[in-house]
């Protein structure tokens, strides 16, 4: 799943843009400019329950167009002491997606004055300046840190368990003498299979008796510990907002081509492949790594986003736009909290948008010194 996803050369994310109306699936902040503004709703909170400290590190994990980040600063631009504290971290493994987060957040690069020296880029959207790396333990440590997850857990490799008579075995690829791909099961237990113990055990025994089939992704609880840590020594918090489940998942990895499902296995490469995000092992992970973190949630994204007013916020655009943009306006905001399929949809009824209101989930890890995050009380 790494690799169909990141491979250099020929990962799904690396060499295109794969979001938006033409592309592979849409996400929340390209359905609406709402969306990152109440992100950013959410940060400055957080910021003011930090003390307002001058200088915080605001880190985004797979910012894909770049978006999100683009509508928060934009949002918060009038709040200048929390802008001017923002050092922002863009964690990206896609050049291509580098390249269009810089021009998202219109970045203007700053001469190299000395040799060895990185070169900064500063986004005039709000004058802060921006650097990019491909992992989240490439930024720097020292400064209390605001990370922002959104459908990047989603993207993290998953491995999956089959009950048998030999007990739990992991489902495995073989290549056929054809030359296609096909699923096995493990004839020995496998790394992943410490994981499952972990997480069976974070499980109460009936969740786990009920199934035939579990998914674990390691890479999710080893980013949360890596995470939670940093939080719980450096301060901040961290905000988490995806698809999944409040438990144990067990068989939920799709693969999806053009806003269409297309088999797991079929051309590797040219699909997207995303699962369930387990919150509870997010949770436990978080919990287990640090003593100084907290965790909230999860809340549904309706419940998040209305929380935090982006009612009102709908309301103000709407007194000043086209009866174009209104239309866009409502839809969007519709889209972003309602649920099940849209009720005002006229068109094809295979193209009816479902509403992200209550499939999507957030969840917050901060540092105890930060009380409890807005709105999560
Ligand atoms: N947050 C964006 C994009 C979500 S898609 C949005 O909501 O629109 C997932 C993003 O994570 C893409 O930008 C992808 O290139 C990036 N990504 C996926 N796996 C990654 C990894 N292992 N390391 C760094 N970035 C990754």
């Amino acid at each position: 799943m790494e690799e169909v996803l990141t491979n250099p050369k020929a990962g799904f994310y690396i060499n295109r843009d794969v979001f938006g109306a033409e592309g592979d699936f849409i996400t929340s902040p390209e359905v609406s400019q709402m969306f990152g503004e109440m992100v950013g709703v959410w940060a400055m909170c957080l910021w003011e329950q930090m003390g307002q400290p001058k200088r915080v590190n605001l880190v985004e994990l797979g910012p894909g167009r770049g978006t999100l980040m683009a509508d928060l600063l934009r949002g918060a631009s009038k709040f200048k002491n929390f802008t001017e504290s923002l050092h922002i971290h863009m964690v990206e493994c896609s050049p291509a997606l580098q390249e269009l987060q810089h021009q998202s957040l219109k970045c203007m690069d700053e001469e190299n004055t000395s040799e060895g020296v990185d070169k900064r880029s500063l986004s005039t959207l709000a004058g802060t300046p921006v650097s990019w790396h491909a992992t989240l333990e490439q930024v720097p440590f020292g400064l209390p840190t605001i990370i922002i997850a959104h459908e990047f857990y989603d993207a993290l490799p998953v491995h999956q368990f089959q009950r048998g008579s030999r007990g739990w075995c992991e489902k495995m690829i073989d290549v056929t003498e054809d030359s296609s791909f096909h699923f096995v099961l493990s004839p020995q237990p496998t790394p992943a299979t410490l994981y499952l113990m972990k997480r069976c055990k974070w499980a109460v025994p009936k969740e786990v008796e009920k199934l035939n089939q579990i998914e674990v992704c390691p890479k999710a609880m080893d980013l949360t510990s890596t995470l939670a840590k940093r939080i719980g020594v450096d301060g901040g918090g961290a905000l988490i907002i995806d698809y999944g489940l409040n438990g144990v998942v067990s068989d939920s990895l799709q693969a999806i081509r053009k806003h269409k499902f297309v088999n797991i296995l079929d051309n590797p490469g040219s699909a997207d492949l995303s699962a369930y995000v387990d919150f509870a092992s997010i949770k436990h992970s978080a919990q287990e790594a640090s003593d100084d973190v907290s965790v909230h949630g999860p809340i549904t994204q309706s419940q998040f986003l209305g929380s935090l007013g982006i009612n009102f916020r709908v309301e103000a655009l709407l007194q000043n736009c086209t009866d174009e943009q209104a239309e866009a306006l409502r839809t969007g905001y519709w889209r972003l909290v309602g649920d099940g399929e849209a009720p005002f949809w006229e068109g094809p009824e295979e193209q009816v948008p479902i509403g992200m209101g209550t499939r999507y989930m957030a969840m917050a890890i901060v540092n105890k010194k930060q009380g409890i995050p807005i709105p999560f009380q």
